[in-house]
């Protein structure tokens, strides 16, 4: 069944059950009552990760606040992906649209990396997670990914699953088959994307980067993209050959 992507969404963080009546938060009651104008009975699509997406109206609306009450379960909880997406941060209006995008192609987590280039040394992450929130719901998404905080290149690389694939977009790799290189990775590993600054890997931690066990380096062309151009593309190969766009 194709999600109704024409009723509201909203990411919605209390318990959500047949029968339930949900306050919402002042922000979505005034979104949805002053800015949408969204009237009793409206159908209204509450979801999150715990406890998928369920169909509700509105059963009071009021200076206060808006209340759904949730009349049918319409999909499960999604299952936690396997595609995560790191990324050196890039200035703020380009920040947004890659996290954006990122959630649009379907990972399941996402987190900046600081490299020896990066331009941009303060994160605003309760920023990075309404960009998340507000792209998951406008994409009929079910779960929100997680964003993770900063961390450094070598702790990134530190951190991830015994069994991950580094998917390393390396612009200076000789141009070769991206489909070819990613349909190496065995079927449910998990897999990590890294996508440099603008600036580029240092030659340092290109090296630290080829050097790690179970990576993949893989060109995206002749073409230098920039970071969030090198994103959409990076993901859609990945989600193509390892993801859920096949
Ligand atoms: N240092 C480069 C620009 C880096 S582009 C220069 O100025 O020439 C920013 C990031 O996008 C890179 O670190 C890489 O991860 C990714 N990227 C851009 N074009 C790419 C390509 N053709 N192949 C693989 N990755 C690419």
């Amino acid at each position: 069944m194709r999600p109704d992507h024409r009723a509201h969404r909203l990411y919605v963080e209390a318990s959500l059950r047949e029968g339930a009546d949900v306050v919402l938060s002042p922000e979505q009651s005034h979104y949805l009552d002053r800015v949408m104008r969204a009237k009793m009975g409206d159908v209204v699509i509450a979801f999150n990760n715990h406890e998928g997406e369920w169909r509700g109206h509105i059963a009071e609306t009021g200076r206060k606040a808006v209340t759904l009450h949730l009349d049918q379960a319409l999909r499960p909880p999604a299952p936690q992906g396997r595609v995560s997406y790191f990324f050196a941060p890039l200035k703020q209006a380009r920040l947004d649209y890659m996290v954006q995008k990122a959630v649009e192609m379907g990972v399941a987590r996402l987190g900046a990396v600081m490299t020896q280039h990066t331009m941009v040394s303060r994160l605003n992450l309760e920023r990075m997670q309404a960009n998340a929130i507000e792209a998951a719901e406008q994409c009929t998404m079910i779960a929100v990914p997680e964003v993770l905080p900063e961390q450094k290149l070598e702790a990134m690389l530190a951190n991830r699953p015994a069994d991950d694939m580094l998917v390393f977009c390396d612009e200076a790799a000789p141009v070769s088959s991206p489909l070819q290189a990613l349909s190496t990775i065995g079927a449910d590993r998990p897999i990590s994307v890294l996508i440099g600054p603008e600036g580029g890997f240092s030659d340092a931690e290109r090296g630290l980067l080829l050097a790690q066990p179970n990576v993949i380096v893989l060109s995206l062309g002749p073409r230098i993209m920039r970071a969030d151009t090198a994103a959409v593309a990076a993901l859609a190969f990945v989600q193509a050959v390892c993801g859920d766009i096949t």
